[in-house]
C-alpha cells in the first residue's frame, strides 16, 4: 500500500481515545483544599474496555468527570481524540461531550413518567437531526439493547436491569465513541449485572471505548484492562489475562431456583 501524505500529515486517525498528562485536580472548600488527583498520566486507546477500581475517596469519580469533560484538570493536560480539551471553555467542553461521550450511572437516572423511547430520544433533541431521524435513532438504540418491545413502558414498569439498558441506549443514541460508566451494576443483582456486562461487551466488540468504575473484582474482570486508583494516583494498571465473557457466563449461570 502506498503512503498517503495528506492523511499522514494529520497523524493516525485514532491515536488514543484519551490521554491524561500530569493531571492534578484540587477542590477548594473554604479554607481547605482537597487534592483529589495527584499527577495522573494515563492513556486509553480507542476500543479499550477499562475498569477503574479503588477505595471510596481514591479519586475515581473525579477522574471520570475529567475524562467525561464534565470538569477540567486544575493542572496538566487532557487530550481526547487528538484534541487538547483541558483548555476549552465550558461551552466548547459541552459540545465535545455531547458529540463524543455517553454516560451511564449507578442509579440509571431515567426521567420518570416518560417512556423508555422518550428517555432514549432525549439527547437527540440537542442535535440537528430532524424529527423522523431522531425517532429512528431512538428506536434503533432501544432495539440494540434488546428492548424494542418495551418502547412504551415507563421506568416504574421495568426491572432495574431493563432500566439500565434504557440508560445505555440513551447514552449511545447520539453515536459517541466513548462510554463512561460509574458503577453501572452497583444497584443490580449479580445475574442482572452480568447481563449489563454482556451489553457493554457487545458494544465494545464493535469498537466502542468503555471506561467503567466498579468496586467488584468479578465485574472488573469483564473489562480488558484494570486500573486501580489510590490516593489520587493510579497504582496498578494491568491487562486482564482471563477476561470473563458475559455471554458464556450467562449460558451456564445457575437459575434462581438452584
Ligand atoms: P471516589 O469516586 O473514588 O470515591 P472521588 O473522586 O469522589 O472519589 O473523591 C476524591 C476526593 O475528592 C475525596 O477526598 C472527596 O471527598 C473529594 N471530592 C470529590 N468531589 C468533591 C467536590 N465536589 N468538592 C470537594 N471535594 C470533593
Ligand atoms: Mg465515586
Amino acid at each position: 500500500m502506498t503512503a498517503q501524505p495528506e492523511v499522514a500529515a494529520l497523524g493516525p486517525t485514532r491515536p488514543h481515545a484519551m490521554r491524561l498528562d500530569g493531571v492534578h485536580k484540587y477542590y477548594e472548600m473554604g479554607e481547605t483544599r482537597v487534592h483529589a488527583l495527584r499527577g495522573i498520566s494515563f492513556e486509553i486507546a480507542a476500543g479499550e474496555f477499562v475498569a477503574i477500581m479503588g477505595a471510596s475517596g481514591s479519586g475515581k469519580s473525579t477522574l471520570m468527570h475529567i475524562l467525561g469533560c464534565l470538569d477540567r484538570p486544575s493542572t496538566g493536560r487532557y487530550i481526547m481524540d487528538g484534541l487538547d480539551v483541558s483548555s476549552l471553555d465550558k461551552r466548547a467542553l459541552a459540545e465535545v461531550r455531547n458529540q463524543k461521550i455517553g454516560f451511564v450511572f449507578q442509579g440509571f437516572n431515567l426521567i420518570p413518567r416518560t417512556t423508555a423511547l422518550e428517555n432514549v430520544a432525549l439527547p437527540t433533541l440537542y442535535s440537528r437531526m430532524g424529527k423522523a431521524e431522531r425517532a429512528r435513532r431512538a428506536t434503533d438504540a432501544l432495539a440494540a439493547v434488546g428492548l424494542a418491545d418495551r418502547a412504551h413502558h415507563y421506568p416504574s414498569q421495568m426491572s432495574g436491569g431493563q432500566q439500565q439498558r434504557v440508560a445505555i441506549a440513551r447514552a449511545l443514541v447520539n453515536g459517541p465513541s466513548i462510554l463512561l460508566a460509574d458503577e453501572p451494576t452497583g444497584n443490580l443483582d449479580s445475574r442482572t449485572a452480568v447481563q449489563i456486562m454482556e451489553v457493554l461487551q457487545h458494544f465494545n466488540d464493535r469498537g466502542l471505548t468503555i471506561v467503567m468504575v466498579t468496586h467488584e473484582p468479578d465485574i472488573a474482570n469483564f473489562a480488558r484492562r484494570i486500573a486501580v486508583c489510590r490516593d489520587g494516583h493510579i497504582r496498578k494498571d494491568d491487562l486482564v489475562t482471563l477476561r470473563t465473557v458475559a455471554h458464556d457466563a450467562l449460558a451456564t449461570w445457575p437459575s434462581i431456583e438452584d
